[in-house]
């Protein structure tokens, strides 16, 4: 049989992270396989259709700024967009799109399927070639053998997968789909730290039984957000409305009183779940005070009936599911389509990889995505891309690359990930990124797509893009500075109307658009013509009002990278570090950080404890 068996990566999985990885090092020229359950599943949204959110949204665009399909892909299937903190400064402002599940999986399957050097193979892997401590290949569960030189896992849910409805179990990677138990158990054979998480997912509903004339209409943003550098308005399907409905005293009652039908509360799960996606018995039981919680009644797509009522994910049993939703105004005859369910699963301990996501035990062996503790499709295919350009750049023998923190949130997730390793599922939170006025979803690709494009991700027609946007507002940002406002003109009357104050010298438009009052659409005519390109229009006003803030933070970094370069000796003896107190220590000699920067990061390790540690290596010198 004359079947190419031999790859420079292959990839496992064919979910968010898998996908990514798969085009990431296909794009960088190198042989890849894409090796999954099911072709049919590729890209599949295992639980809420929706991509972006707050601190989402921005590796979103990273991961589209660095040439990847997600963004993309959501223009393709995306049935409503809004821009999620409008009013607030841009830096935390974020795109959500709630997408239509068969849209979204059928353009992520049109990529894969016409990406050159990529192979899709439907079969489940079942064990790793490994030859001492490097992986060699895959083996399928049929037996069917793949060498090559790089492996990047991206399995998800499905390792040791078992789904809990109620106090009924079941083994599964998610509803429908097999677990992966073969590769489980032959990864827990080797030298890695393996753990529990679990999720849980709602369950679906019937539009055709729901009374939309209650509840709350929620329809998309006008003009209609945009996800992708390259994408546009017209390549959105139809956009329809979400709704808003809410839980009541009677929903929670019913839930208090069937605890001890939750596999969570009677102690059948005594694994960790998403903190900040809890289940509606999570929710109830924690704010046993609120009367109410808001649901988001959501299309699962424009062909289907099916909604996604998202804020009431639950493990209990199916008869007190029904009673729940039927309590909630609206949903008094819903029809449930399909249960909700809880998934426990494996994930290995991040602290085992490098900033590459190579492991540490095993060479040419990446992890990405759930696997990793994460949640979420956006942090698993930002990883995904990660792991995938790494495993393309080890074969082509070049150093690996990631992201510094002020770089990029993939930077920060990363460097979250394998400092600190994760008790619960981790996701994404502006919150958790120190330098956010700089790290914007409006800017991903300023800061990324030149790198994309060295690295061997970006291809000409994104590149020819940037280049022109990146040109326009530079060229715009300079007009802008050398256009003068005159004092007595009809400009200067406009802009005293606008801020109240005369002016009483010329002024720069760059000038007068740094007043808070004036946005560009007001300066930028005064003299001369403005941009058309919203994109170009709004970077010159971001650049322009919070320049300020961007230089104080940048000089911030500047001084962190002074010591970003000092390592941390590995044979260092923290107990001998004078000053330190017992908690640090203990958090240094668990996390072993290899940089002083790196140290300063562990939640708990103030700046007074690397300024300690910075002394003691001075005088270890
Ligand atoms: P997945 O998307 O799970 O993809 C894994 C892929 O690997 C699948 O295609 C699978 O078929 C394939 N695979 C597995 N084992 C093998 C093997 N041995 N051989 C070949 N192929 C294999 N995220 C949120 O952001 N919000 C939520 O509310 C949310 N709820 C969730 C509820 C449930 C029930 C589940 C299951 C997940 C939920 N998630 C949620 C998580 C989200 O689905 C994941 O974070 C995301 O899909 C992870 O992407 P991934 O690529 O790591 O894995």
């Amino acid at each position: 049989m004359n079947y190419p068996d031999r790859f420079d990566v292959i990839v496992i999985g064919g979910g968010h992270a898998g996908t990514e990885a798969a085009l990431a090092s296909a794009r960088m020229g190198c042989q890849t396989l894409l090796l999954t359950h099911n072709i049919e599943t590729l890209g599949q949204m295992s639980c809420n259709p929706a991509i972006g959110g707050i601190g989402k949204s921005h590796l979103v665009k990273e991961i589209d700024a660095l040439g990847g399909a997600m963004a993309l892909a959501t223009d393709q299937g995306g049935i409503q967009f809004r821009v999620l903190n409008a009013r607030k400064g841009p830096a935390v402002r974020a795109t959500r799109a709630q997408a239509d599940r068969v849209r979204y999986k059928a353009a992520i399957r049109g990529m894969l399927e016409n990406q050159i050097n990529l192979t899709v193979f439907q079969q489940a892997a079942g064990d790793l070639i490994v030859d001492g401590d490097t992986v060699r290949g895959v083996v399928t569960e049929t037996g069917i053998r793949f060498h090559s030189e790089t492996v990047v896992l991206c399995t998800g849910t499905f390792l040791g997968g078992v789904i809990h409805i109620g106090l009924d179990q079941s083994r599964g990677g998610r509803a429908g789909d097999p677990p992966s138990n073969a590769l489980a158990q032959r990864l827990r054979a080797l030298p890695f730290n393996v753990a529990r998480l679990k999720t849980g997912t709602p369950p679906r509903l019937d539009a055709k039984s729901i009374d939309f004339s209650v509840l709350e209409e929620q329809p998309g943003d006008t003009p209609t957000p945009v996800m992708s550098y390259l994408g546009s308005r017209g390549m959105h399907p139809r956009q329809v409305s979400c709704h808003i409905a809410h839980t009541n005293e009677r929903t929670h009652e019913i839930i208090f009183a069937n605890l001890d039908r939750s596999p969570m509360y009677s102690g059948v799960i005594d694994t960790i779940g998403p903190r900040y996606c809890p289940s509606i018995e999570d929710k109830v039981h924690r704010f046993a005070d609120k009367s109410s919680h808001q649901i988001f009644i959501e299309p699962e797509g424009l062909d289907t009936h099916e909604l996604y009522p998202n804020g009431i994910s639950t493990s209990l049993p199916f008869d007190v599911q029904l009673e729940v939703v039927r309590s909630i105004k609206g949903l008094e005859n819903a029809h449930i389509t399909r249960p909700g369910y809880a998934i426990e699963y494996d994930f290995f301990d991040p602290r085992d990889l490098r900033h590459s996501l190579e492991t540490k035990f095993i060479h040419n062996l990446f992890f990405a995505g759930q696997i990793n503790g994460t949640t979420g499709y956006e942090e698993a295919g930002a990883q995904g891309l990660l792991a995938g350009l790494n495993a393309a750049r080890r074969v082509q023998g070049q150093e690996s690359w990631s992201p510094r923190r002020d770089e990029a949130y993939l930077g920060v997730l990363v460097d979250d990930l394998i400092t600190l390793g994760t008790q619960e599922p981790y996701r994404m939170f502006t919150s958790r990124a120190e330098y956010r006025l700089l790290l914007r979803e409006d800017n991903a690709d300023l800061r990324l797509t030149e790198i994309g494009r060295e690295l061997g991700l970006v291809d000409d027609d994104r590149w020819a893009a940037f280049d022109s946007k990146r040109e326009a507002i530079e060229r715009e940002s300079a007009r802008l500075k050398a256009s003068w406002v005159q004092p007595g003109t009809p400009a200067a009357a406009f802009v005293a109307d606008k801020t109240g104050k005369t002016l009483s010298r010329e002024y720069s438009l760059m000038d007068l658009l740094r007043r808070p009052e004036l946005g560009y659409d007001d300066v930028a005519n005064l003299v001369g013509d403005a941009v058309e390109d919203a994109a170009v229009a709004e970077q010159v006003q971001i650049q322009a009002k919070y320049q300020g803030y961007i230089d104080r933070q940048q000089d911030e970094i500047d001084k962190l990278k002074r010591h970003e370069a000092t390592p941390l000796p590995e044979s260092l003896d923290y107990d001998r570090v004078e000053g330190l107190s017992h908690e640090i220590r203990q958090k240094l000699k668990a996390a072993r950080p290899e940089t002083l920067a790196q140290a300063g990061r562990i939640s708990g390790v103030t700046p007074a404890a690397v300024s300690i540690l910075l002394i003691h290596l001075k005088k270890r010198r």
